[in-house]
């Protein structure tokens, strides 16, 4: 059994992979991250509107053709009444019914036009906000880029020294020993625990007297609950 050499080994190991989960929580990636997911977002929001505008643009265009063509009605319309006056009470009544119809369809278009076109300046801010906010976050975004980048070369080069060291410190181990540390690794990390009174320290469930005694022995024991492989210090 090469269980301390195995325990040595899992200390590099370790040191490794907090390494690796120190290098993704590097607050210079989380703040760039940050910055990119708001640029995103930004983008998003921009192309929405754009969109929104566009079907705005369409309708602006059918109500501003209909106010036009209903406009066009009313004014001949009065050129007729001009013209030929009407005969009795109640085709003066008709006419000046559908003069009204016409003058009160145009001013609700009208009424909708100025809405359209406050909705439409109302956006217009809105993109412009979104460029001022964008074309801030994109600064950022690449003046940390460049404080990363270096960061991120430093830190991928120290990893590889490790894993390099991890390599040679692999080599030394017993080849089953190893294969067994890291099939349980694959589901439990750290995949060595130390026992202490009779307990597992990876997951603190007291072992039974048949494990100790095993354990004792000399042979390969896990726990029974986590799974680790046990590790007796007196070895
Ligand atoms: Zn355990």
């Amino acid at each position: 059994m090469q269980l301390k050499e195995l325990w040595n080994f899992m200390q590099v190991d370790m040191a490794a992979d907090n390494f690796e989960a120190e290098m993704r929580k590097s607050p210079n990636r989380q703040k760039l991250l940050k910055r990119r997911n708001l640029l995103l977002e930004l983008q998003n929001n921009n192309k929405r509107i754009d969109s929104e505008i566009a079907v705005m643009q369409d309708r602006l265009e059918a109500v501003r053709d209909e106010a036009a063509r209903l406009e066009a009605l009313l004014k001949t319309a009065l050129e007729e009444l001009q013209a030929a006056p009407p005969a009795d009470m109640d085709e003066a009544q008709r006419k000046l019914d559908s003069v009204q119809k016409l003058t009160d369809t145009i001013s609700r278009y009208e009424q909708e036009l100025t809405k359209m076109r406050k909705d439409a300046d109302s956006r217009d801010r809105q993109q412009k906000d979104i460029r001022v906010r964008a074309a801030k976050a994109k600064q950022e975004y690449d003046q940390i880029k460049v404080v990363y980048d270096k960061e991120y070369k430093q830190d991928t080069a120290k990893l590889a020294e490790m894993k390099k060291n991890i390599e040679a410190e692999a080599a030394k181990q017993n080849p089953e020993l190893l294969e067994r540390y890291r099939s349980i690794k694959q589901h439990c990390t750290p995949p060595m625990a130390r026992l202490a009174d009779g307990q597992c320290c990876g997951c603190f469930m007291q072992l039974p007297s048949a494990t100790l005694r095993a354990l004792k022995e000399g042979t390969l024991v896990e726990c029974d609950n986590c799974g680790r492989i046990l590790y007796c210090e007196e070895e």
